[in-house]
């Protein structure tokens, strides 16, 4: 039995508030008050224009792809440290990734290395990414202003997986002051139980641009285009949010400072506590602020220290998660072209996540602490 969870929702009480109200006004579907309310508050909370919301992450990410023009003989840059999830999306698309390894500062998308590669195939007029897809892994901001560069100079889409990113920002450099998943042209979110905030299962995609916010919201309502008529003009998707979940999303955007307030001081407490032991704990630049949505440790040690850590925690009752298994070793992805991997692969056979849960108690954590200084 699991008596403490790696990432557990948490949802208040305002959450029934406005199901009831929404169950009163019988609105329970995909339209209704409360998605565009959800939409307009989460628009104004990470400072961009559009806000569509969708029935998952994964279906924000396959709608961003294709309006960004992801598709047949498309190739889409895309991180191999990283959720199935995120590399699905494109290949829903017909298009084909190209898997980039990470940097050991953020775990991220190597945007120096990638920035070299692409320059070189322009050089020997080799084909170029259409799009590349940056993640904000385990909530901490990817170094972006390179892929900017990029984007300008040879005319690249790029689309923010801020699924588990939701609140971090950039503190300095050209994205000073910015959310994640408003710099590049999309950006998408998740409301997955295990995520910052949750709607049950949902997704949010958000731009400042007018035309891809129209596009997506088309593609998400079944492409059709008159209100009086089943008239479609192309394929397009159930992907719309019901206006239940947007109820529980609106009264979640309300505790969104709440959440991530907990979830900094259980990283600062990992972080002070676990810092005499052979040991890393995940990404912190000072550049950045992360949502610090899981808390993760690299062992000196390597795979053993991971693997007798995790055993020592399930027989406490403790979860405890193995990091990202990279995607270039993922069954559909293993002759995917890439560039290196080895960073990615040694996150994941050192890694491990810890309990992170809004609703972690200190009595908890002091617990998760204990059993892991114990194991060593
Ligand atoms: C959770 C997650 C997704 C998918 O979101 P869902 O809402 O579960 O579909 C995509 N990318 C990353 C990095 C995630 O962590």
């Amino acid at each position: 039995m699991t008596d403490i969870p790696l990432a557990a929702p948490t949802v208040g009480a305002s959450a029934l508030t406005f199901i009831e109200e929404a169950l009163e006004e019988n609105y329970v579907s995909s339209v209704g008050p409360f998605v565009s309310r959800f939409e307009g508050e989460f628009a104004r909370t990470v400072g961009s224009r559009y806000a569509i919301a969708c029935s998952s992450g994964t279906a924000a990410l396959h709608v961003a792809m294709i309006a960004t023009g992801a598709g047949q003989e498309r190739l889409v840059v895309a991180p191999t440290f990283t959720f199935i999830a995120s590399v699905n999306a494109i290949s829903y698309t017909g298009a084909t990734p190209w898997l980039v390894d990470s940097d050991e500062a953020t775990w991220n998308l190597d945007a120096g290395r990638l920035h070299d590669a692409i320059v070189h195939r322009a050089e020997n007029g080799e084909r170029l990414p259409d799009v590349i897809e940056v993640v904000h892994i385990y909530g901490h901001p990817a170094d972006i202003e390179p892929l900017l560069v990029l984007r300008d100079r040879f005319d690249i889409s790029i689309v923010e997986d801020a699924a588990e990113a939701l609140g971090a920002l950039y503190v300095t450099g050209a994205a000073a002051g910015k959310h994640v998943g408003t710099i590049g042209d999309i950006g998408c979110f998740s409301f997955n139980g295990n995520k910052v905030i949750t709607t049950g299962a949902g997704g949010m995609l958000v731009t400042e641009n007018e035309e891809l916010a129209e596009r997506a919201r088309h593609l998400t309502t079944q492409a059709r285009t008159s209100r009086t008529d089943y008239d479609h003009d192309e394929i397009g998707f159930n992907y719309r949010m019901s206006n239940l979940a947007a109820a529980v999303g609106l009264s979640q955007l309300e505790d969104l400072n709440g959440h991530l307030e907990k979830k900094a001081s259980i990283s600062s407490r990992y972080r002070r506590e676990l810092d005499d032991l052979p040991l890393s704990l995940g990404p912190d630049e000072s550049w950045a602020k992360p949502s610090q949505w899981l808390n993760c440790v690299l062992f000196d040690e390597g795979r053993a220290a991971r693997d007798r850590v995790r055993e020592a925690m399930a027989q406490e009752g403790i979860e405890s998660r193995n990091l990202w298994k990279p995607i270039h070793t993922q069954k559909p992805y293993l002759s995917t072209e890439r560039l290196g991997g080895e960073v990615a692969d040694d996150l994941y056979t050192r890694g491990l996540s810890l309990p992170s849960s809004v609703g972690l108690t200190p009595e908890d954590q002091g617990r998760v602490i204990d059993v892991l200084r114990h194991a060593f």
